[in-house]
């Protein structure tokens, strides 16, 4: 590759670990940058749906994700006192339902990614960009430590809270957009040693709290959900977030008062609202935008990662396809994954919030009679199919 062969990545997570090998495979030059001091282990566990795995399986990493991942046996819902109501187990829906054949910690996978990279791709941790001036030749990056490099090109992989978005678009308020709830994880000692099944306890009030397994036995995630509309609150105040989430579920029964007391030691608190990041073009000049940063369809949807996964295999394979030139690059990837972003993220509205967020009884009963009864029904293959929206593309071959 003779054009545009240096670029900068901005994000270490899932899609920029997965540009960067993508591009070093079709010969450009990739710089990561991670605002985290370090590499980020943990997070929440992820479902990896239809054409992600073939994106995995391509890179030959499939026997390490395999490898790392929980082994989810299923989900259950249970009752204030513990008892099961209802269960779906994870090879129903043919590996697609809510929860997926492979499911890994977002750290784990992250992990897999960044091994597999780092060998060839040099990765600058506890810096972050701070300006971009793209010149028409190039982009100047001044990094909040003061450094500057040019590069040819930078690649947003930041996350819904893109700084990368924030410098080359405009702000989030522009392109965010929130579903009515929030939702909040946090890893809890397990001592007693988990089945692997996740365990989710609906109270009324669209509330949902849950304990999920990790792929180490004495240890699992804990996690909230609530509706409710935008809140006032300051993102890197964590207390304020933690008080939030105990008022929301004070007096709830289940295992939530032991959950709750564990948050407050908790290493790795997360609290968020459960949104969508919707932008015509994911490109402007030289930086081009992907994974949460373009096109987040929500925790809702189960779909994040795999956008993420698939949109770095396609965007490096079409700026290769288009000899690095990035306005032809671009434009191809923004072709290729517009279809496949709009219906993964139409997939946050068809009853998701019903089902983990009720409000009434029934709901809790329609849905409860829903999982006994689905392995029985004709239309098992109908919600199947529909699940399958994950294979919405078809995958092209780059050669590299
Ligand atoms: C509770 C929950 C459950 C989920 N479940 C699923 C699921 O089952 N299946 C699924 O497919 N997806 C799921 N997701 C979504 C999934 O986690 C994301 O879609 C996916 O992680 C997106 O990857 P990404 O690399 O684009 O962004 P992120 O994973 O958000 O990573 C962004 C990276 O950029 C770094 N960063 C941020 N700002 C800067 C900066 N200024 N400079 C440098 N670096 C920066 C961050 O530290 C981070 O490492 C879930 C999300 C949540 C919250």
């Amino acid at each position: 590759m003779t054009t545009n062969r240096s670029i900068l990545i901005s994000g270490a997570s899932i899609a920029g670990p997965a540009l960067a090998f993508w591009l070093r495979r079709h010969g450009f030059d990739p710089v990561v940058v991670e605002r985290a001091p370090a590499f980020r282990d943990g997070g929440h566990a992820i479902d990896l749906r239809g054409v992600s795995r073939e994106v995995v399986a391509r890179m030959g990493l499939m026997a390490e994700v395999r490898g790392a991942s929980i082994g989810t046996r299923g989900m259950s819902f249970v009752d204030a006192g513990g008892r099961r109501r209802a269960s779906m187990s994870a090879d129903m829906l043919g590996g697609e339902g809510p929860v997926a054949e492979v499911e890994i910690l977002r750290g784990d996978l992250a992990r897999v990614l960044y091994d597999a990279t780092r060998g060839d791709t040099e990765y600058v941790f506890g810096d972050s960009v701070a300006a971009l001036a793209d010149d028409g030749g190039g982009v100047e990056v001044t990094f909040e430590s003061g450094s500057r490099r040019r590069f040819d090109l930078v690649a947003g992989a930041d996350g819904i809270h893109s700084t990368t978005r924030a410098l080359a678009f405009g702000a989030e308020e522009r392109f965010s957009r929130h579903l009515g709830s929030y939702t909040s994880f946090f890893t809890i000692p397990y001592p007693e040693r988990h089945e692997r099944w996740d365990r989710y306890h609906t109270p009324l009030g669209g509330r949902v709290a849950a304990i999920r397994p990790t792929a180490r036995p004495e240890e699992a995630k804990a996690l909230f959900g609530f509706r409710s509309p935008p809140l006032n609150y300051d993102r890197r105040d964590v207390d304020q977030q933690k008080k939030i989430l105990a008022d929301r579920f004070a007096g709830v029964g289940w295992e939530v008062p032991r959950l709750l007391d564990a948050m407050w030691d908790a290493p790795d608190f997360y609290f968020d609202t459960v949104g969508q990041i919707r932008m015509e073009r994911w490109s402007s000049g030289r930086t081009v935008l992907l994974g949460d940063a373009a096109c987040c369809p929500s925790a809702l949807t189960g779909l994040g990662t795999s956008l993420a996964l698939v949109g770095a295999y396609v965007l490096a394979g079409e700026l290769a396809a288009a000899d690095g030139d990035h306005r032809a690059g671009f434009t191809a990837y923004e072709r290729e994954m517009r279809q496949y972003a709009t219906s993964a993220q139409a997939r946050a509205g068809d009853g998701s919030t019903s089902f983990l967020f009720p409000t009434s009884n029934a709901h809790i009963w329609l849905r409860n009679t829903m999982m006994r009864t689905i392995p029985y029904m004709p239309w098992k293959k109908i919600v199947a199919r529909r699940l399958q929206q994950a294979d919405a593309i078809t995958l092209k071959d780059y050669p590299s």
